[in-house]
Parts: C-alpha cells; sequence; structure tokens
C-alpha cells in the first residue's frame, strides 16, 4: 500500500492534560470538538480524547476506507496513548480495558441525525476484566451487550431502514423477556445479557456472512467511517436539507474515552441549562438519574429526578405528590449528592460566563466523580431568547451588541403569532410537510372553497392554489393550506401580509373539490374535518392542536429599541390596508414602502366596479366605472395615510393582469352577466379575451397604464385627493407614486407625465398643493442595467425583487413550486431564490442598479419591497449595499430591524 503522507493536522486531542484546539476552531473540529476542546483548556473536567476534523470526512469521501485509515494511523495511534495514559488503563487490554465513544459531531447541532457507538473496545476477553475491575458483572455485561448491538445496527448496517422493519436485536430481547416473563431491560440478569451477546453475535454472522470483529482498533475504524458514511445518511441529507446546511461542510468524529453514569449508587448521569430554555428565566435546571446511562434519561423508561430542590418542589406540584413522596423516591442532585451538585453548579456558571450565552450540558457522575461531556449554546424558544439576552444585558454579562448578535431574527416571529401548546404538538400526528410559508399555529376545519371559508367557526382554506378571488375567504380562515406554490406564491405572500398561518406547496396532498375530500398517502380528509398547521415548520397535522396567544414582554420592546439604535438602514412595511398599516406601525414600520393598490380591489362591492371597468369596451364606459372606484380608492389611501402618522408611504399603480379580477367559475359569471345587463356570452368571450398565456410576463404592471392611462388618472387623482384632505385636517403627507414593472426610460415618462398632469388638475381645482415624489419599481433585468438612465427622471427607485428573481432566472413565480423543491433537493440551488435573495444574480443587478442610479442622481433613495425585505440575510445585503430602507410584511418588521442592527454590527 502506498503511503499518504499528510501535511496537515487530521486530529486534534482534548482533556484536562492534553488539548490542541479550541472554541474559534468549530468549522474544523465541529462544534461539540471545539466545545470539548475549550472545556479541557479552561480547566473543565471533561473526559480526554481525540477529534478528527471535518475536513478528512471530505478527504474520506474521495479516498475511501483504506486510505484514510492510513492518512489517520499514526495521529489516531498517538492520541489513543494520550488517552490511556490520563486513564490509567489501556485500549484492548483483557485486564484493564479502556472503553471509548466514537460520536459524530458537524458545525452546527444535528440532533439525532448521525450516528453514535459507545462503549468501544469490548471483547470476550476485556468483558471480563471490566467486570473485574468495576466489581459489577452485571454492568459489564450490559455494556457488551450494548456495545455489540449498537455495533450491529451503526457500523454493520443492520439498523432497520423503515418503521415497519424489524430490528433484529430488539426482537430478540423481546423474545427473551417474553420467555423470562419479565418487561424491563432493567430485569435482565447476568446470564441474559451473557446469552444475549451470544445471539447478538450469531445474527451478525447470518446477516452479513461476517464474525464480530473482536479486534478493538478494527472496532474503532469500522466506527469512525461509519460516522462519516453517516454524514451522507438519508436523515442527515434531509436535516442538511430543511436547514440549508451545506452538503460539503462535513462532519467531525470524536472518539472519547468513555465514563459510567450507571456503576452503583455512587454514579448518575444528566443533562442541565443554565436557563431556562421555555422561558428564559436565570434558574439553573435540569433532570438527573442515579445509576444510569445518559439514553436512559431521555428515553423515558425511568422518570428523571430534578437537579435543583427548588425545581423538583415545582416538578413535584405539577406531578400532584406530596412532600414526602418527593423527598424519599425524587430527590433532587442537591439533595442527594450535595458536594457534587455544588461542583456542578460552579461549572454551569463558569461555563455561561465564559460563552457569554446559556449552556445545554450533559454530565456524568462515576462513581463519585463529576465528568462534563458535553456544553453548547441552549436552543431555546424565541421569548427565551429575547428574555435571556436583555437579562445578560442588565446583568453585565454581555454589552449590547452581544446581546443584538446573540438573537435569531426569525425566532421573534414566534412572539407575534399565536403558537402552539408545546405540550399538544409533541402528541399531535404529522399529516404532511409543505412550505413553512408564513408562520403561526392554526387548527380549524377543511374548507376547499373561499367563499365558504366562513361555513366553521374555524376553518382551515385548503386549495391547490389561492388567487386574488379568494382574498376575503383567506381573510376569514384561521389558516391556508395549499398543494401548490412557493414562498412568493399568491397564498404566502398574502398570508404573511395578514400575518396569517399558512404552508403552501404540500405536494403530497391530492385535493378533489368535487368530492370535496383531500387526499394524502391514501388518507381521505373531508370537508369539516379538523386539521392543524404550523405555519414556522409546514408541517400538516391531524384533528385539533391548542393554540395559545403570545404576549409581547418589555424585554423585546427592549430588544426592538436597541435595534434601531445600531441599525443604520430603515425598515418600511408592505401593507395595503389601514389595519395592516395599523398593526406595520405598531410594529415599529417607519413608513410604507409598498401598497399594492390591486388588493384595495377586492373587498366587498369593489370588485364589481372593478369588473365593470374591466369589461367596459369604450374607454368612455371604462371611465364611468373608474369613477365608481374613485371614491374608495380615496378613503383607502385616506385611511392608509392616517394610519402612518406621516411616516412615507409609497404607493404602487395598478400591476397584476386585470384577467385576475374577471371571474372565472361559470356562477360567478351569471352573476356578473345579470348585475351588467349583459349576456353571460359577452362575459364569456372577455374572459377568453384577457386570457394570457404567461399572465406574470403578460399584461401587468405598467403596461396597463400605458394602454388604460385612465387608470393612471383615477389612481392619481384619488392619492392627490386623500393627501389634500388630510392636509385640511392638519395631517402633512407627501406620497411618493411608484410606477411597476418599468423596463424603458420610455415607459417611466410616459406614465410620469399622465400623473403630473393628473396632478395639477388636482391642485387647481382644490386651490392648493402637496409635495410629491415619483419614482419606479426596478424589478425587470433592463430596469437595473439601465438604473443610470432611468435615474435622471425618477425620484426614487424600490427593488421588486419577488419579480427581479423571476426574470433573472427565469422561474415563473406561478410555476416555480413544481420544480424548486427538486433543485433544492439536489442541491442545484442551495436555497429558494424567492426566499433569500440570491446574492451571485439578483444581487448584483440590485447592487449594480443602486451604484448606476446613484451615478446619474447621488442622493437617489433606495429600498427594496420583495419579499427578501424581510428575511435576515437578504436585509443584511441590503445593508452592506447602501439601500436606505427594506419594505416588508407587518409582521416581519421587528425581524428586519433586528437584521439591519446585526448587519450594521458585523
Ligand atoms: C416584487 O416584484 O418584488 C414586488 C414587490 O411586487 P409584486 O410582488 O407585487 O409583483
Ligand atoms: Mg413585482
Amino acid at each position: 500500500m502506498d503511503t499518504i503522507v499528510s501535511t496537515t493536522k487530521n486530529v486534534y486531542r482534548f482533556g484536562d492534560k492534553n488539548t490542541d484546539g479550541d472554541k474559534t476552531m468549530r468549522n474544523l473540529l465541529g462544534g461539540k470538538g471545539a466545545n470539548l476542546a475549550e472545556m479541557g483548556r479552561i480547566g473543565i473536567p471533561v473526559p480526554p480524547g481525540f477529534t478528527i476534523t471535518t475536513e478528512v470526512c471530505t478527504k474520506y469521501n474521495n479516498l475511501g476506507k483504506d486510505e484514510t485509515v492510513v492518512l489517520l494511523l499514526d495521529e489516531v495511534s498517538d492520541a489513543i496513548k494520550s488517552i490511556e495514559e490520563t486513564m490509567g488503563s489501556r485500549f484492548g487490554d483483557a485486564t484493564n480495558p479502556l472503553l471509548i465513544s466514537v460520536r459524530s459531531g458537524a458545525r452546527v447541532s444535528m440532533p439525532g441525525m448521525m450516528d453514535t457507538v459507545l462503549n468501544l473496545g469490548l471483547n470476550d476477553e476485556a468483558v471480563l476484566g471490566l467486570a473485574k475491575k468495576t466489581k459489577n458483572e452485571r454492568f459489564a455485561w450490559d455494556s457488551y451487550r450494548r456495545f455489540v448491538q449498537m455495533y450491529g445496527n451503526v457500523v454493520l448496517g443492520m439498523k432497520p431502514e423503515n418503521k415497519d422493519d424489524e430490528d433484529p436485536f430488539e426482537l430478540c430481547m423481546h423474545q427473551l423477556k417474553e420467555k423470562r416473563g419479565i418487561e424491563l431491560d432493567t430485569e435482565f440478569d447476568v446470564n441474559d445479557l451473557q446469552f444475549l451477546v451470544t445471539e447478538f453475535k450469531k445474527l451478525i454472522f447470518e446477516r452479513t456472512g461476517n464474525d464480530f470483529p473482536t479486534d478493538p482498533w478494527e472496532q474503532l475504524w469500522g466506527a469512525i467511517m461509519a460516522v462519516f458514511d453517516s454524514w451522507n445518511g438519508k436523515r442527515a441529507v434531509y436535516y442538511r436539507q430543511i436547514n440549508g446546511i451545506p452538503s460539503d461542510w462535513g462532519t467531525a468524529v470524536n472518539v472519547q474515552a468513555m465514563v459510567f453514569g450507571n456503576m452503583g449508587p455512587n454514579s448518575a448521569t444528566g443533562v442541565c441549562f443554565t436557563r431556562d430554555a421555555a422561558t428564559g428565566q436565570n434558574e439553573f435546571n435540569g433532570e438527573y438519574l442515579i445509576d444510569a446511562q445518559g439514553e436512559d434519561v431521555v428515553a423515558g423508561v425511568r422518570t428523571p429526578q430534578q437537579i435543583t430542590l427548588k425545581g423538583s418542589k415545582r416538578w413535584a406540584e405539577l406531578a400532584k405528590l406530596t412532600e414526602e413522596e418527593r423527598a424519599k423516591n425524587y430527590p433532587s442532585l442537591q439533595e442527594v449528592m450535595p458536594k457534587l451538585y455544588q461542583e456542578l453548579f460552579g461549572f454551569q456558571n463558569q461555563l455561561e460566563i465564559h460563552y457569554r450565552d446559556m449552556q445545554d450540558m450533559e454530565f456524568t457522575i462515576q462513581d463519585g466523580k463529576l465528568w462534563i461531556l458535553q456544553t453548547r449554546n441552549g436552543k431555546r424558544t424565541g421569548a427565551a431568547m429575547v428574555k435571556i439576552a436583555v437579562d445578560m444585558l442588565h446583568e453585565g454579562l454581555i454589552n449590547e451588541k452581544e446581546a443584538l448578535l446573540q438573537l435569531i431574527p426569525n425566532k421573534l416571529d414566534e412572539l407575534l403569532h399565536p403558537v402552539f401548546d408545546l405540550r399538544a404538538l409533541k402528541r399531535a400526528k404529522v399529516i404532511a410537510q409543505g412550505l413553512p410559508a408564513s408562520p403561526g399555529a392554526a387548527t380549524g376545519q377543511i374548507v376547499f372553497f373561499a367563499d365558504e371559508a366562513d361555513k366553521f367557526k374555524n376553518s382551515i382554506l385548503v386549495r391547490m392554489e389561492t388567487s386574488p378571488e379568494d382574498l376575503e375567504g383567506m381573510n376569514i380562515a384561521k389558516g391556508i393550506l395549499t398543494a401548490r406554490g412557493g414562498m412568493t406564491s399568491h397564498a404566502a405572500v398574502v398570508a404573511r401580509g395578514m400575518g396569517k398561518c399558512c404552508v403552501s406547496g404540500a405536494g403530497a396532498l391530492k385535493i378533489n373539490y368535487k368530492k370535496r375530500i383531500m387526499t394524502v398517502d391514501g388518507h381521505e380528509y373531508h370537508e369539516g374535518d379538523w386539521i392543524s398547521l404550523n405555519g414556522s415548520t409546514g408541517n400538516i397535522l391531524e384533528g385539533k392542536v391548542a393554540t395559545m396567544v403570545p404576549l409581547l414582554s418589555d424585554e423585546f420592546a427592549e430588544v426592538m429599541a436597541l435595534s434601531d439604535k445600531y441599525a443604520t438602514m430603515k425598515v418600511r412595511a408592505n401593507a395595503d390596508t389601514p389595519k395592516d398599516a395599523k398593526t406595520a406601525r405598531s410594529f415599529g414600520a417607519l413608513g410604507i414602502g409598498l401598497a399594492r393598490t390591486e388588493h384595495m380591489f377586492f373587498e366587498g362591492d369593489r370588485i364589481k366596479a372593478m369588473r365593470e371597468m374591466i369589461l367596459a369596451d369604450t374607454v368612455k364606459g371604462r371611465i364611468l366605472a373608474l369613477q365608481a372606484l374613485l371614491p374608495m380608492q380615496r378613503s383607502d389611501f385616506e385611511g392608509l395615510f392616517e394610519a402612518m402618522q406621516g411616516h412615507p408611504v409609497t404607493v404602487r399603480l395598478l400591476d397584476p393582469p386585470l384577467h385576475e379580477f374577471v371571474p372565472h367559475q361559470l356562477a360567478t359569471q351569471k352573476e356578473l352577466a345579470e348585475d351588467l345587463h349583459i349576456s353571460l356570452g359577452a362575459v364569456k368571450n372577455k374572459v377568453a379575451e384577457l386570457h394570457e398565456f404567461n399572465p406574470m410576463l403578460g399584461h401587468r404592471g405598467c403596461r396597463l397604464g400605458i394602454t388604460y392611462p385612465e387608470i393612471t388618472e383615477m389612481q392619481t387623482r384619488a392619492i392627490m385627493e386623500a393627501a389634500l384632505n388630510l392636509k385640511e385636517k392638519g395631517i402633512t403627507v407627501s406620497p411618493e407614486i411608484m410606477i411597476p414593472l418599468v423596463g424603458t426610460l420610455e415607459e417611466f415618462e410616459s406614465q410620469e407625465a399622465v400623473i403630473r398632469q393628473t396632478a395639477q388638475k388636482v391642485f387647481e381645482e382644490y386651490e392648493d398643493t402637496v409635495e410629491f415624489t415619483i419614482g419606479t419599481m426596478i424589478e425587470v433585468p433592463r430596469a437595473a442595467l439601465l438604473a443610470d438612465t432611468i435615474a435622471e427622471k425618477a425620484d426614487f427607485f424600490s427593488f421588486g425583487t419577488n419579480d427581479l428573481t423571476q426574470m433573472a432566472f427565469g422561474y415563473s413565480r406561478d410555476d416555480a413550486g413544481k420544480f424548486l423543491p427538486i433543485y433544492l433537493e439536489k442541491g442545484i440551488l442551495k436555497d429558494d431564490p424567492f426566499e433569500v435573495l440570491d446574492r451571485e444574480g439578483v444581487g448584483q443587478l440590485v447592487s449594480l442598479g443602486t451604484k448606476k442610479g446613484r451615478s446619474s442622481k447621488k442622493n437617489l433613495k433606495v429600498g427594496l419591497c420583495g419579499e427578501h425585505g424581510g428575511e435576515p440575510s437578504s436585509v443584511e445585503f441590503c445593508h452592506d449595499n447602501g439601500l436606505d430602507y427594506v419594505s416588508c410584511s407587518p409582521f416581519r418588521v421587528p425581524i428586519a430591524r433586528l437584521a439591519a442592527a446585526q448587519a450594521a454590527i458585523q
């Protein structure tokens, strides 16, 4: 075999004697490895071990097993020696064997996604040595039984692939329990365990054709390679996909001396948190078990006990136990092992101060000695996240910038929408998964038609996809579920704007409108059946799942105020109604960056007037219909302007293709024909006439205003009259009128002329004026490329990154839901570009457009109002490119404010 000479270090030791790495080396050592090294460095008692770097994982994919062993051999041998010296035992020794664990550890924690092997190093001789050394035969044989089983599952490929497959080892244990008339694993005696080990080995030979490896080194290499393999296992690949973790990161492998919490009454194992992960309360807490291994604490076979006395008393109250019962059967660690508790308390304090964040730790007490096995920044709820950051700031543990950087902007969402009761959520059955289009929790009865949303008090609107016609029903429904459509589908955009829970693009749903049935995996759900949606995860759940309304805390307000102190970029909201505008203001929006005027046409009678306008065959007819719409638009604008209390409001002229406004269902077509006193045939003809093959690239945006200038006139008049009416009431408004879908300077100029002439007319009629500006959306790539020319005329730019993404990639917003999930699955795209701004491509257009625009108008105001305006990494991009503001759905305003502050700090 050729020798591979490694020039880089592949193995890093950790422990209180020899530590090579530290916490900054996350990318190389993985999160777990970096933290173990750091703990060793600062004198926390961690069982000694070593980390094989993530780089080796990547190399392994090319080298294969044999060459990887050659690559690592010397370094791993040295590192094992180092562990042997610290622990005073020897790997593979028959009398005093060193046992080790082999675990994965990626840069970010991927709980339960990859494989672990415990008790490695045992064989038929070593088990006897272990029994003798620990004076505990049962413990030794139980460890051996667990090891053979785990090794068989993880390394030798005997793990069941799906839930219907039997685990051969579990089956074997089950049969023995039946024969012996016992129920629990803990009831097996030494003979049983010896029998099981023999049977397990037989099973392994039958299934794999190979003997169970008795050489500890063979065991070790097998386990290391299995951990590398598990990086590409089905579970891990899926987890990476939904969490946006790149596959080239690889996993590290942590090899560590085993310590045992199951060596008798002086041993224990547990999990603890430096603060409460659910509420953020500054209280040390956690659970432990005497004489147990780590997995026993989470497995739920035995009831874990509380670590602190205070926690134990609170727990007993909930469990309805008397103080006497509690103290006797479930005492706290603080009571049972007061000295070790004090030691643990000291370490948790030290670790929190050291890491400047809440820690989640695992520990084991082996025969009276405390070992810390792991520490990491603890996962927490959105509410806890905010409280912990603010508390730590007040405690002087961290500074303002650190407090802001500790927060995950997207998690603020949880504080703004109804949330599921966590206990109820745990019990709920997941039917299918869609996109987490609009966060929140919704529970209701299925309806399949928007105009039947009020059929039940709480309804969930289930559609293939939604259209503007469905708006009212969407508003009534508690949640929206669609089988098609992505993150910028109609359903998703509208739901986010409403702050309504929505799961979109759930491809597994088959909807039969006629029968009013939704089928998932052969299971039918009928109209009226209860389902629940988790808009934060995209999960669709069976039945009613209890929800609760979150309250906004003082800490939340403090985080927002702090964000504004550091952010340099402003945050506005996309809002179309006074109600949305008020919500946006309450979340701190400093103006409206996009009022989509078309959304105003769908309420009540307006749609009728709108349809009349569209169906008019003559300019005169159209003007008449527009006159009916004018007062409605005017009062909408008055409401919007008033709600924004003098902050700027950008009103965009009509944008969507007209066919969206006409009815497509026969019954509504008949109704319309009657209302307008025309024939059904005439309505049908008009609908057919308006049909477009590619409406997203068709007769929409400024193309409408250019072909029907009377629409632009009416909208301008409504805006100006509203502003003048408010001026009379003493409210100052400076409207910003925005022209959509401009691609040429001439388009802009044509609309600008109509706006200016109309404004002039209104000013003359009112004998008064208001200041206003005229700007444009930059959402056609050509506009970004010619931004310098357009900026000569336009007062401001607002990047419409929904359309800009659509046109830069050539992905129809309406149809991308069909292939984007596959692109993401295959890694062709890392993120959905309609969700996370594509910096490389679309980002160039934003950056170039801004630069070019400002090259001809130095102080050109530039914003962004696509869905990306509320997505933290896109907000960061906007900050870096000098945009003046981003505009997003009202419910994302706090997220964008925090993200803008983080961008300014970093
Ligand atoms: C956009 O295209 O980014 C935009 C904000 O406009 P709309 O989504 O209404 O097309
Ligand atoms: Mg657009």
